[in-house]
This record gives structure tokens, C-alpha cells and sequence, in this order.
């Protein structure tokens, strides 16, 4: 498809070069032959005067202004071709250049289509299998029936969830995303994210420890709070009960530094260089299925981190805990 694309636009890049070339060519041709027989006149008059009292002129020397002009011609076509071939290369080579972003951006989409197809299709076919068999049996109960449909509401809330997922990553990749970037204090950001996360470190009797930090940053308070609450969210999803987590806040380098760190199960060298891709859970998370996720929200929080031109890093030990730290640009005070 890309082939045929660089090859048409390289046809018009030559289309749009040769008729600028062979228009200058033919202006410069009409120019020169009408130069060449006005020089040819001139040279005529000269001699008929000095021709006039001896003998009659010699004749008009035609063969030579054809000549002239078949040289003239010969010239252009020489200069036409050269130029064709060198466009048609260089022209070859930008067309390749043009299409490359769009080219790389249509693979990613194709990539997320498949990989957001193969997730939502195994939770689908067994929803599906699960419909299929109980309405096959004669002998289901009212009871029975009930308790398969709460089941099925739970797997359709765990789509719903998913779709919701793969909504907000497309979201915050597109340029043109609802983002209104603001001042804003770090700690209006971590207090909304704690207290959407409390509910959960309360039930799992963990303690988040927070020292108020008012430092400012420039960026989008809902897209900040969804950051830190994805961050806490894991934080607390991967540590043991009665753990510990510590936000802290520090400015280094004219950088500011929030940092989580928890004391869970930590993550193995094999999987940290894959946790912010899409989709991406380590064996250990998969295997657990009392903890919920997509593998999903690493990537939202490095798109948001991007977007917001600031950096994510992690450290981890796999058995005692990981530190994730986003790096920003302090906002200016006026
Ligand atoms: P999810 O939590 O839904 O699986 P994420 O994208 O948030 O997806 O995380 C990707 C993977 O990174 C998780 O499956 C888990 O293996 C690992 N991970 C993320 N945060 C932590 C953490 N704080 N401690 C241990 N492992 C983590």
C-alpha cells in the first residue's frame, strides 16, 4: 500500500518539476531563436553595405541558424533529462521521507486495533459459552439462573471497565485531547488522587504516608489526579496487607520529584523494561486472580507523563518493594 503511495507522490513531485522545467525550456528556446535571427539579421544588414557598390550579397546562411537552433534543442532535451533523473531520485527519497510518520502511525493503529481486539474477544467468548450452555439446560433454576446473570453483569462490568480503558489511552494519545493546562498546586493533585484510592489501602489496612507539598506545576489537574491515582492504585494493589507506601516530594536539578514507593512484591528485572507497554502484566499479576487489571494503566500514565513533558521512572526489587518516580518542570510564580 506504502509502495504504491511513495511512487504516485514521486510522480507528481516529477509531474510538478518537469512542467516547471519544460516551460522554462521552451521560454528560453523562443527567446534564444529569435535572439539568433535578429543576430543574423543584423549580421546580413552589415554585409549588404558593405557588399552594396561591388557585387551582389552572399546568401543568407539558413543551415547555419538551424544549426544553431538543433544545437539549442539538443541542449534543453540533455538539461530536461538530467533534471528528470535527478528529481525523480531525490524525489523518490522525500516521498519516502513524507509517508514514514504516516506510515508508522497507521502500523501502531493497526497494532492497537488487533491487540484491543484479541483482549476484549477471550472475556467475549466466554461470556458467550457461558449464555449458550445454561440456556441449552432444561433444568436450570430460577436460583440458579439468577446467580449465572450477577456472574455475567460481573464480566460485562469487566468489559465495560476494559472499554473505558482503551477509551482514555486513545484519548490521551490524540493531540487534540479535551487537556486544559493550568497552574496548579502538586498537593490539590495528590490529595483528590488519595482520596479515591483511600477506600482500598483501608481495606487492605495499609498506611500511605504524605508530607503536604504546595510547589506548583503547569499542567491538566484531571489528567494529573488519573496519573497519581493509577500510581497509588498499583502501589497498593501489589503490596501486602498492613504495608506501606510513602509519597514523597523534592526538587532537584530545577526538576520536582514525586516519587511512590511501596514495600509490595516488587517487580523482576525480565519484566521492568516491559511494564509501560500496552497490555503488558508480568506473569505473577496474571497468575493472581484476585488482582484486577488490563495492563493498561502504566501506558495511560506515561502518555499523561509525556503529555505533560515530564519523565516516569521505576526501581524495583523483585520481594521488597518499587519506587515509581515522575519527574516535572516547576511552573513559574508569575
Ligand atoms: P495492571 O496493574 O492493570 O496489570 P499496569 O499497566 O498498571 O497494569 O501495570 C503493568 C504491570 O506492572 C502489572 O501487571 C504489574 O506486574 C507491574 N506493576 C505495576 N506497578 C507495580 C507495583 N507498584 N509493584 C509491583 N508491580 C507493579
Amino acid at each position: 500500500m506504502f509502495t504504491s503511495a511513495r511512487l504516485k507522490l514521486t510522480a507528481w513531485y516529477l509531474a510538478i518539476i518537469m512542467f516547471i522545467s519544460l516551460s522554462f525550456s521552451l521560454f528560453i528556446y523562443q527567446i534564444l531563436s529569435m535572439e539568433i535571427y535578429r543576430f543574423a539579421r543584423t549580421q546580413r544588414y552589415r554585409i549588404d553595405r558593405r557588399y552594396d557598390e561591388i557585387l551582389s550579397p552572399p546568401p543568407f546562411d539558413i543551415e547555419l541558424i538551424n544549426e544553431a537552433k538543433h544545437r539549442l534543442i539538443m541542449t534543453l532535451i540533455t538539461i530536461n533529462s538530467s533534471i528528470l533523473a535527478i528529481s525523480g531520485t531525490v524525489g523518490y527519497f522525500l516521498a519516502g521521507r513524507t509517508l514514514d510518520p504516516i506510515q508508522q502511525m497507521v502500523e501502531e493503529q493497526n497494532r492497537f486495533i488487533s491487540d484491543s481486539s484479541h483482549e476484549l474477544r477471550t472475556p467475549l467468548t466466554a461470556l458467550k459459552s457461558s449464555l449458550e450452555v445454561n440456556l441449552r439446560d432444561k433444568k436450570l433454576t430460577l436460583v440458579e439462573a439468577k446467580k449465572l446473570m450477577s456472574e455475567n453483569i460481573e464480566d460485562v462490568n469487566h468489559l465495560q471497565l476494559l472499554s473505558d480503558n482503551l477509551l482514555k489511552l486513545t484519548q490521551y494519545q490524540s493531540s487534540n485531547s479535551s487537556q486544559i493546562f493550568e497552574k496548579i498546586t502538586l498537593d490539590s493533585i495528590i490529595t483528590s488522587a488519595l482520596a479515591k484510592v483511600q477506600p482500598l489501602a483501608k481495606s487492605k489496612r495499609q498506611i500511605i504516608k504524605y508530607t503536604k507539598n504546595n510547589s506548583l506545576i503547569f499542567g491538566d489537574k484531571n489528567s494529573l489526579i488519573e496519573l497519581f491515582v493509577i500510581l497509588l492504585d498499583n502501589a497498593i494493589k501489589y503490596s501486602h496487607n498492613k504495608g506501606n507506601i510513602i509519597i514523597n516530594i523534592e526538587s532537584k536539578s530545577k526538576q520536582l520529584l514525586v516519587s511512590i514507593q511501596d514495600n509490595g512484591v516488587g517487580i523482576s528485572p525480565a519484566d521492568l523494561p516491559h511494564i509501560f507497554d500496552r497490555f503488558y502484566r508480568s506473569d505473577t499479576s496474571r497468575a493472581k486472580t484476585d488482582i484486577s487489571g488490563f495492563g493498561l494503566g502504566l501506558s495511560i500514565a506515561k502518555k499523561i507523563v509525556d503529555n505533560h513533558h515530564g519523565t516516569i521512572k521505576v526501581a524495583s526489587q523483585l520481594g521488597h518493594g518499587s519506587v515509581f518516580t515522575v519527574a516535572f518542570q516547576p511552573a513559574k510564580l508569575n
